[in-house]
């Protein structure tokens, strides 16, 4: 079993492997970098093929805590943890309320929240045990649901309208073909601002219930799965899958600006820069999809739905200094967003 050899390893500060054999809870807790403050990241849970894919995924997913909390301008590190198990059956209050004494005993420097298979009643249980998590809703708020999944839209429309000013001299959206693959939680939230401010809508999902709400709601118009990347578009707005820009579909992209929510939307590092080449304006997706992660914290920080929003707007001065970087040096938009942000936490 690799752990410093794994490429995700990237000096991490610690990671910390903690079991509970009442509750079956098996989880790694992943401290990438600290140098701005306590690390955050949610705790994934999923039934991993082995503990060498768990290690893997724990590693690169706190690595890019790190990077995205530091372009957010958030006062936090990079960190992340995974529970080994099936949510749909191995899950327990129990184990939840384990799982809170472990992230306990890394002693603050690890703050937990939601990710992909738990969810707030799991950080209940957290809560019981530990004050280290995020994204507890107090119900002060009537502008806070507790889900972060509006404010991940907001800062992504943000992103999308500096890179239309950048590519276009002015951030008019009016007549402008918005594609937009994935209607879920963020998707269906973007197509709102986004149709709000009079562009012209393209969509697809695999759910049809999710597709007919945006023609009905938006007059969006619907395309297959297998086109809407391929489709005569201005934006192109990747919101369900990772890897979408890969070899196979560059050349076939006729969208020139690229700027969603899905994480790892480049399969490679390399196809960063073949867009570059291609003429097509990349926004990188942890930097405009950090939305989310910021009201984690104003949450947890008990500070107005207010504050989360004119912090979300500072990704659009990010993610312009970005594009002027990567214009002024011919270098690809992802490879200067990691400088920068390793310019901000410190990296040595
Ligand atoms: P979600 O699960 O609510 O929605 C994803 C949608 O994509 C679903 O409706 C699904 O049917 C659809 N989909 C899946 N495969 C598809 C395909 N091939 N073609 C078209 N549609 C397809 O997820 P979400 O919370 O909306 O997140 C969307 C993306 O944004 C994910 O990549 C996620 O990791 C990323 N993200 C989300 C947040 C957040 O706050 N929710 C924060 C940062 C990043």
């Amino acid at each position: 079993m690799n752990v410093f050899s794994d490429p995700a390893f990237d000096g991490h500060e610690q990671v910390v492997f903690a079991s509970d054999p009442v509750t079956g809870l098996k989880t790694i807790i992943a401290v990438h970098n600290t140098n701005l403050g306590p690390s955050l990241g949610g705790c994934r849970m999923w039934p991993y093929a082995s503990e060498q894919e768990a290690i893997h995924d724990v590693l690169r997913l706190s690595r890019g805590m790190t990077y995205k909390s530091a372009l957010a301008n958030l006062p936090l590190g990079g960190g992340k943890s995974v529970i080994i198990g099936d949510p749909r059956s191995q899950k327990t209050p129990e184990m939840f309320r384990a799982m809170g004494r472990a992230v306990e005993q890394v002693g603050g420097r690890y703050i937990v929240a939601e990710d992909v298979g738990t969810n707030p009643a799991d950080m209940e249980q957290i809560a019981s045990q530990t004050k280290h998590v995020g994204g507890i809703n107090d119900g002060k708020d009537p502008a806070r649901t507790g889900d972060p999944s509006p404010f991940t839209a907001y800062g992504v429309f943000i992103g999308l309208k500096e890179a239309v000013r950048f590519k276009n001299g002015h951030e008019d959206l009016a007549g402008l073909r918005v594609a937009v693959q994935g209607l879920g939680n963020v998707g269906y939230h973007l197509c709102l601002m986004l149709h709000a401010a009079g562009a012209r809508l393209v969509v697809s999902d695999l759910n049809t219930d999710s597709v007919n709400r945006a023609v009905d709601e938006f007059g969006a118009t619907p395309i297959s799965v297998d086109e809407i990347l391929y489709v005569d578009a201005d934006i192109l707005a990747p919101c369900a899958l990772g890897g979408i820009v890969n070899d196979r579909s560059i050349d076939k992209i006729r969208a020139r600006i690229i700027a969603g929510a899905a994480n790892n939307q480049l399969e490679a590092d390399r196809h960063g820069e073949m867009l570059r080449e291609a003429g097509i304006l990349y926004a990188p997706d942890y930097v405009i999809n950090a939305g989310g992660v910021v009201e984690v914290y104003y949450c947890r920080e008990g500070r107005p739905v207010s504050e989360t929003n004119r912090h979300i707007e500072d990704i659009g001065a990010t993610v312009r200094e970005i594009f002027e970087r990567a214009s002024r040096q011919n270098l690809s938009t992802g490879f200067v967003a990691d400088r920068l942000a390793e310019e901000r936490f410190g990296k040595r």
